[in-house]
């Protein structure tokens, strides 16, 4: 990592001290770019991936001062990965295999949809899906959609199916009043015996061994086959379970364009690193997140990610 490290400030121009002056044993030093330091204050652990500056006292990872020199995130990511650390990789190998064996096991009963739900689209559901530029009869018949009238526990919501090797496992709703309390509801964990986290939105339609991991459902509906959404922030132990029964080797995570979930999406790569080949993606458009892209950007998105 040291070596890497090197390789990332020669390349931009950084001077660094690895010995002398105010340099302790196993730290690398630079001029400090939070203060008015003229020589060479902030000291980096490497094996930490920290920092701390003598002078003004600002430390935080080594990742946070990388990105003060702008240097892109992906290559600060693979200068830090502990890909290399054989014995971080058989641990972490270890455990997903077991996880692998045990949900290669595992019978996924399936799933029944709410009696009240119908085929048939309520003015309600068409409105919210038109309002967000989606076309209802094309994502209905694409997607399974049910629709649910004012009525039981999913009223006034799409039911979404999801569906694992085409075999309807689980379902979550969305509301389009947009006043219900939770804006996704899924069905409930107890009913049905595993949660949600057990699969990925859209994983039947992944056919290469490259994935794209987006934040919402309604994103996945924009962006297509291929793309797939994790229910949430974060991926779950199964879920890179089933990413590696599936063979996925690479991942990009795409998530909305705001600070909070560029964060999110480092800490969800970190997480992957080492298991797979993972990149962080910026959405290159001026939009809130994949959903609001228009067809013409979604097409070129695609594009970009997917090679195609
Ligand atoms: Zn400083």
């Amino acid at each position: 990592m040291i070596n890497r490290l090197i390789e990332l400030f020669e390349e931009n121009q950084i001077e660094y001290w690895t010995s002398g002056k105010n340099v302790s044993k196993d730290e690398i030093n630079i001029t400090c770019p939070f203060c008015s330091d003229h020589s060479n204050h902030l000291s980096i652990n490497p094996e930490k991936r920290i920092f701390y500056c003598r002078l003004c006292k600002e430390s935080d990872s080594l990742f946070n001062l990388l990105i003060e020199f702008n240097i892109d995130r992906n290559i600060i990511r693979n200068t830090l990965s502990k890909r290399q650390n054989y014995a971080d990789n058989q641990r972490s190998l270890k455990t997903y295999t077991n996880i692998y064996i045990h949900s290669k096991t595992a019978d996924f009963d399936g799933v029944e949809l709410p009696n009240e739900c119908s085929e048939h689209i309520l003015n309600l559901h068409r409105k919210y899906l038109l309002s967000r530029n989606f076309d209802s009869e094309f994502l209905t018949k694409k997607y399974n959609l049910k629709f649910v009238g004012p009525v039981g526990k999913f009223k006034n919501r799409i039911i979404i199916p999801i569906f694992y090797n085409r075999k309807l496992v689980h379902f979550t709703s969305r509301d389009v009043t947009n006043k219900q309390e939770s804006k996704y509801l899924h069905e409930s964990t107890d009913k049905i015996g595993y949660t949600i986290h057990n699969f990925l939105y859209n994983i039947d339609t992944v056919k290469s061994d490259k994935i794209i991991i987006i934040e919402g459902v309604t994103d996945v509906w924009r962006m297509g086959d291929g793309f797939v959404c994790s229910f949430g922030y974060s991926v779950a132990q199964e879920q890179i379970a089933l990413m590696m029964k599936k063979n996925i080797k690479n991942i990009i995570i795409l998530f909305d364009n705001e600070e909070r979930a560029l964060k999110q999406a480092e800490k969800t790569a970190s997480e992957l690193d080492g298991i797979f080949n993972v990149n962080v993606f910026k959405l290159p458009f001026d939009v809130k997140d994949p959903g609001e892209l228009s067809i013409p950007q979604a097409k070129e998105l695609r594009r970009m990610l997917l090679d195609e």
